[in-house]
C-alpha cells in the first residue's frame, strides 16, 4: 500500500478550479492521542469527483406517496439528483399473511429501468424499525444493497444487526437519531463488532441535535460516513429540501456506489450544491482508516459555486467534539485548511463547514490509528 501512496501524485478529489491557496495557518493545533508505531495504511488515492443524491425516501409502498417508478424519474428529472434510494418501511414490504409482498421486486424492476449509469442511480432498501426498548422504538436503520427481505419484526435491534451482519453485501445507516424520543440511540450506540462492516452510514438530517449525536457515535467506536436524508414521505423525492448525501466517486456506477458508501467517502450537506472533502496529505479520501504513522497531515476544503452562497467558517473536530483547527473564510466561495495531528487508538479527525446563511456540511472522519 505504501509504494502506491508514494507513487501518488495529486489528491485532488473535488474540482479545485476555484479554491483558494492556503495562506492562513489554522489557529489551533492539537495533540489528541500518544503515538504510534506500526507501518500499515488502508486507504484507496484516486481521483474523484463530488455526486449528490438522497438515501432515504418512502413511497406508497408503505407511509409514502406514488410509486418507486415515479419518485425516481422525479428525483432525477425535478431534483437534478444523482442518485435516490427509496427505502419504504420493511414491515409494510410484507402481505396480510405476514409473507413478502411483491413491492420490493416492483421497486427493483423500477431501479433497473430507471437507473442509467454515468447519468443516475436509482435503488431499492428498506427501514428497520421495529426494535423497542419498554414499547419504544430503539432507532430506525436503513439497509442498502439487500438481496430480499429481513424479518419482518425483530424486536431487538441485535437481532438486526445479527441479520445484517450475515448480509455480506449490505450496508447499512443510522437513521434520523434521537429524533422520536431519547431513547433512539440503539442503547448508547452499543456497538457490535460483527456488524460494523456493515454500519457505515449516519444521517444527520431529521434528528435532535444530530452534531452532538455524530460524536456519541463514534466515540462509541462505529466507523460511519455522515449522509443527509430527506426522509420524504410526499411526492417530494430531491425537493423537500436542499439537503443532500455527497459521495466521491469516479464514476457514477451501483459497484462504485456500493463501494463509496461502504468506505464512508460521504458528506452531509444541507446546501444544495455545496461541497466539503477531507484528506490525508497523501491523498487518503475521507472515511479513510490509516494506520502506521506517527502523525498525519490532513486538508480540508469547501466550496459553493454561487456566489450568493459563500463560506463561513471551516473547522476540523475530533474526539468528543474537540475543535482541532478552525478557519474563518470570511465568506470566500472556497476555504482550506489544514492542521497535523498525532495518532492514537480511536483517533479521528472530522471537518465542518458553515455558510453564511447557516447552513452546515460534515465530512467523514479520517481515522488515524497506531
Ligand atoms: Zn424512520
Ligand atoms: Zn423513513
Amino acid at each position: 500500500m505504501r509504494s502506491v501512496l508514494l507513487g501518488f501524485a495529486g489528491f485532488a478529489m473535488v474540482s479545485c478550479a476555484r479554491c483558494e491557496p492556503n495562506n492562513l495557518e489554522p489557529v489551533l493545533r492539537a495533540e489528541l492521542s500518544v503515538p504510534g508505531s506500526s507501518t500499515s495504511t488502508s486507504c484507496i488515492p484516486g481521483q474523484r469527483r463530488v455526486f449528490r443524491g438522497n438515501l432515504h425516501g418512502h413511497t406508497g409502498h408503505s407511509d409514502g406517496q406514488g410509486t418507486p417508478s415515479e419518485a425516481f424519474a422525479y428525483a432525477r428529472n425535478a431534483a437534478k439528483l444523482d442518485f435516490l434510494a427509496v427505502t419504504d418501511h420493511l414491515e409494510q414490504l410484507y402481505d396480510w399473511k405476514g409473507a413478502p409482498s411483491d413491492e420490493l421486486e416492483n421497486c427493483e424492476q423500477a431501479a433497473r429501468s430507471a437507473s442509467e449509469p454515468g447519468a443516475f442511480l436509482a435503488l431499492c432498501g428498506f427501514e428497520y424499525g421495529t426494535g423497542y426498548r419498554f414499547l419504544r422504538s430503539t432507532g430506525h436503520n436503513n439497509v442498502y444493497f439487500n438481496r430480499g427481505l429481513f424479518p419482518r419484526i425483530q424486536t431487538d435491534f441485535r437481532q438486526f444487526y445479527a441479520t445484517l451482519a450475515a448480509c455480506e453485501e449490505c450496508i447499512g445507516q443510522f437513521n434520523h437519531p434521537a429524533r422520536e424520543s431519547d431513547v433512539q440511540d440503539w442503547n448508547d450506540y452499543e456497538y457490535h463488532e460483527d456488524a460494523a462492516r456493515q454500519m457505515s452510514l449516519f444521517e444527520m438530517s431529521g434528528g435532535a441535535d444530530t452534531w452532538s449525536e455524530l460524536f456519541r457515535v463514534l466515540d462509541a467506536g462505529w466507523h460511519v460516513g455522515p449522509a443527509f436524508g430527506q426522509d420524504n414521505h410526499e411526492k417530494d423525492w430531491g425537493t423537500k429540501n436542499e439537503g443532500r448525501t455527497g459521495v466521491l466517486l469516479q464514476n457514477l456506477t451501483l459497484p462504485e456506489l456500493r463501494e463509496a458508501l461502504s468506505a464512508r467517502r460521504t458528506f452531509a450537506s444541507w446546501d444544495r450544491n455545496a461541497s466539503i472533502s477531507l484528506h490525508s496529505e497523501d491523498g487518503c479520501p475521507m472515511g479513510s482508516i490509516l494506520k502506521g504513522r506517527a502523525t498525519v497531515t490532513l486538508r480540508a476544503s469547501a466550496e459553493d459555486p454561487d456566489p450568493t452562497d459563500r463560506i463561513e467558517s471551516l473547522s476540523l473536530h475530533g474526539n468528543r467534539g474537540t475543535l482541532v483547527a478552525k478557519r474563518i473564510c470570511e465568506r470566500a466561495g472556497a476555504c482550506v485548511l489544514s492542521a497535523t495531528v498525532q495518532v492514537g487508538k480511536g483517533v479521528y479527525v472530522l471537518a465542518r463547514a458553515t455558510q453564511r446563511d447557516g447552513d452546515i456540511l460534515v465530512s467523514a472522519p479520517i481515522w488515524v490509528e497506531p
